[in-house]
């Protein structure tokens, strides 16, 4: 174990943070609220390394929340950033560059008959709900417990204990008026789903999903459930979205459609498509996007949408994933912490200290049980006081990953095998101090 790490200067610079910025940030989970203790402050990232102000050296399990799949400045990134700085980072008005990202975009995903950038994910799954109210003529839409598509207020809504709720705003801020239409079913469960459609069926515009669950850890859908919400929503003449902020690009080419073979009508994306800098979008079925503004009735805008930079940033990751085979490495480093897990960690899953679940590069460890959880409320019945002391001696040990036991861990193309026995010897060394 090494010397316990100097976190002084992050100490300091948080402490002028906390006067400017709700909480010392610009988005809630980088407080450690969840973990406890003080944020790292960071001063830059080079491939699988992320560097704090402190001089501490860190390998990067966060991937600033997924869309670092190469790691940090890649050298096809950067020259590509280099050239368009030169040339104009936003003009406002139509480029080439959005265009050739788009047609990028439909030949990884074929179902992406038309599309829109907006900036944020939070717009994405926005603009897609209101695509699909506006098609459909109906309010109602239905998402899961656990499931996060961004701060827009109609998506802060907590279920209720019961199968289905209506909308109770989990937000303040937020007033009642705004999610009297959202409905919250639970991940994984068909009679969820059977009983809103039921009572709602007619009204119902959309269901949105992530289709891997990745905001509350790592929940898998299981077999079976994502074709099921397909025939559902057809039936009812209800609009599927995919959230795919988190598994486009990630999961497969063709992201979690592709990955399942289940095709919704509607898809969102985020993060690896603008490469870091900030881009998203939604898109899907022709007669849908149709009816967005200027070509329909529903009206959605961006001043920085298709911004320049992040299109040469997304076109330039998508690119390298195709040059490097990035998804023939992540499945062998995948495969490689399946086994070290089997290998260092099965006495502690016997005695159900710990479950670990992986999908392609997505990965989460929960403690307390070892049995994955198949949905919010089984996540939040595992032990986060274990995580957060297993995450506390990742940060001593130079492992990084986001703040939260409800928070997921990616592996990135640059990550190296060694990286991945010392993240498993510290789960199990602690484990071991807990026995
Ligand atoms: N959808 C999903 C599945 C997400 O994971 C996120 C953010 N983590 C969002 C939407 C919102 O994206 P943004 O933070 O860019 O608004």
């Amino acid at each position: 174990m090494p010397k316990i790490r100097n976190f002084e200067k992050s100490i300091e610079i948080m402490e002028r943070s906390r006067k400017v910025f709700p909480g010392g940030v610009n988005s809630p989970v980088r407080s450690f609220r969840s973990v406890g203790g003080s944020p790292i402050v960071f001063s830059h990232g080079m491939g699988k390394n992320l560097f704090d102000v402190d001089g501490n050296r860190y390998v990067d399990f966060c991937s600033s929340w997924g869309p670092l799949i190469l790691g940090y400045s890649h050298p096809s990134l950067i020259s590509a950033m280099q050239e368009q700085l030169q040339k104009a980072v936003t003009f406002g008005a139509p480029s080439d560059l959005e265009v050739r990202l788009a047609e990028k975009v439909q030949n990884w995903i074929p179902g992406i008959e038309m599309m829109r950038f907006v900036s944020s994910g939070t717009e994405a799954t926005m603009s897609a709900v209101r695509a699909a109210r506006a098609v459909t003529k109906r309010n109602k839409f239905v998402k899961f417990e656990g499931c996060y598509h961004g701060h827009a207020d109609q998506f802060l809504v907590k279920a209720g204990s019961g199968l289905a709720t209506l909308g109770n705003t989990s937000s303040a801020g937020v007033p009642s008026g705004t999610t009297q239409d959202t409905l919250t079913a639970i991940y994984n469960s068909e009679e969820s789903i059977h009983e809103i459609f039921c009572q709602y069926g007619n009204d119902i515009a959309a269901v949105i999903i992530e289709p891997v669950a990745a905001n509350m850890g790592l929940v898998l859908p299981k077999p079976g459930y994502l074709e099921f919400l397909r025939k559902v929503t057809k039936e009812n003449g209800t609009v599927l979205i995919f959230d795919e902020v988190m598994t486009g690009f990630r999961l497969s080419k063709g992201g979690a459609a592709s990955y399942f073979q289940v095709q919704p009508d509607l898809w969102t994306f985020g993060k690896i498509i603008g490469g870091g800098i900030p881009a998203a979008a939604y898109g899907g079925k022709k007669e849908i996007m149709q009816m967005i503004s200027p070509l329909g009735d529903a009206y959605q805008a961006g001043t920085l949408s298709g911004n320049p930079l992040a299109m040469v940033a997304g076109y330039a990751t998508l690119s390298e994933i195709e040059n490097q085979n990035a998804f023939e490495k992540l499945e062998s480093l995948g495969k490689y912490l399946d086994s070290l897990v089997q290998k260092e960690l099965t006495p502690f899953i016997e005695k159900s200290k710990v479950c670990f679940v992986r999908i392609e590069s997505f990965f989460c460890f929960f403690f307390g049980t070892n049995r994955a959880p198949n949905n919010f409320d089984e996540v939040s019945k595992t032990d986060m006081k274990l995580f957060n002391k297993v995450y506390h001696e990742w940060i001593q040990n130079g492992i990084y990953l986001g703040p939260s036991g409800y928070e997921v861990g990616f592996l990135s193309a640059c990550i190296e095998y060694e990286d991945l026995d010392l993240m498993v010897s510290i789960v199990k060394n602690v484990l071991n101090t807990e026995d």
